[in-house]
């Protein structure tokens, strides 16, 4: 019998409960985020080639050193800075793990984490089992901005850590240039870390460019920058991502990474670290998943939806009150189950279930998919 947990008041993933829900009831599935059309096809190959060539045994701890050689690269050419490969990019199991070894590798007990909400859902369960306090900002519905002067207020002497992601996810939000240089000045001086969560850098639409932190000097000296393969390629289960931190915070973060995962699946690193210097795949991700957008959004006219600007990421997110007074959760339930769509509560992405009756889709579907949703849910406006 296990009478003690380290999580006692966090229930089971809404993505999990969702996409279970969505199979159950044979739905269409725009809640969790993932793709429903075949990964790039040269990366394919390359991974089942890396199988039969033999690549079947552990890769060095912190990755394997082509692969950190390609990334490099490709942070120099994206965002002008020179990282050390050996010392300052560490592969991860995926771009989760890549931030609660970060939290891991920084927080004491007691110490506090500012964070936004909508907040992606493992922040603060990562930030509790490392018996840390999550100190919540709310974006305000429906912009969904950072408000830098509560920031500036919410900082005090236990701050150990801030998190940001952008793209957002599930707002759909970006980080302007502004923000970063803001985020900057407020730091500056301070003995605080920054996690930013990256996993959708290739995701920006409309022309709109993603700032990493990456491009920020003050930034990423107490930085910790965690991406995710799965995103970029379409594949999200490789779990597959890294984490990029200046050469000591890396040090730190690789005991603990060591005695965890110690080492990442070798075949698909092999494969990354080929394709990898191919940039028109990457760079043609945005213009390909900004058409679904656009698609999803045309064929939702008349749905009674209201849709809220998407600037980057795989999401779009939309209100429904003259639709609906049903709480977000229970209508992603019932159309789920009634209409045969399944969507993601953005209340789901607050810890205690703040209610704005926004619901999240996830667009990085086939037009077939994506049409036939939308079909059904404009049922709801009949
Ligand atoms: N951060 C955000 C904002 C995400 O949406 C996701 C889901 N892809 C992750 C992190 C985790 O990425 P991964 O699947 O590589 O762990
Ligand atoms: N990031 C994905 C989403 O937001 C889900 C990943 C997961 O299921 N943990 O839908």
């Amino acid at each position: 019998m296990i009478n003690t947990s380290k999580l006692p008041n966090t229930p089971t993933s809404i993505f999990t409960v969702m996409s279970a829900l969505a199979t159950e009831h044979g739905a269409i599935n725009l809640g969790q985020g993932f793709p429903d059309f075949p990964m790039d096809e040269e990366l394919a190959v390359l991974a089942a080639k890396a199988i039969t060539d033999g690549h079947n045994q552990y890769a060095p701890m912190a990755g394997l050193p082509a692969l950190r050689e390609s990334i490099a690269a490709k942070i120099h050419h994206l965002y002008g800075r020179s990282v050390s490969a050996a010392d300052e990019i560490t592969i991860t199991p995926g771009g989760s793990y890549a931030i609660y070894t970060a939290f891991t590798t920084i927080l004491q007990p007691g110490d506090e984490v500012i964070l936004f909400e909508p907040a992606y859902d493992s922040y603060i369960p990562n930030i509790l089992v490392n018996k840390a306090v999550p100190v919540k900002l709310k974006l305000e519905f429906p912009e969904y901005k950072i408000d830098w002067n509560k920031l500036r207020e919410a900082i005090n002497d236990r701050t150990k850590a801030i998190i940001i992601n952008t793209p957002n996810n599930p707002t759909g939000s970006i980080l302007s240039d502004e923000d970063m240089q803001t985020l900057q000045s407020i730091l500056s001086g301070t003995k605080i870390f920054l996690i930013s969560d990256e996993v959708y850098e290739h995701l920006t639409f409309d022309g709109k460019a993603h700032h990493s932190v990456l491009k920020y000097p003050d930034l990423f000296q107490r930085s910790f920058v965690c991406f995710s393969f799965g995103k970029v390629y379409n594949c999200t289960g490789w779990k597959l991502g890294y984490c990029v931190a200046p050469k000591a915070l890396s040090a730190e973060f690789r005991k603990i990474h060591q005695f965890d995962a110690f080492s990442c699946f070798t075949p698909t690193q092999v494969a990354l670290a080929e394709h990898l210097k191919k940039p028109e795949r990457y760079l043609s991700l945005a213009p390909f998943l900004q058409k679904k957008r656009d698609l999803f959004l045309e064929n939702m006219q008349g749905s009674g939806f209201d849709f809220l600007p998407s600037s980057g990421s795989y999401f779009v997110c939309a209100t429904y009150k003259r639709i609906s007074n049903m709480a977000a959760y229970d209508l992603s339930v019932h159309l789920t189950k009634t209409i045969g769509v399944a969507t993601i509560p953005v209340s789901s992405f607050y810890i205690h279930g703040h209610d704005d009756k926004v619901l999240r889709f996830c667009f990085a579907k086939k037009e077939d998919t994506l049409m036939e949703a939308a079909s059904r849910l404009k049922k709801l406006a009949l």
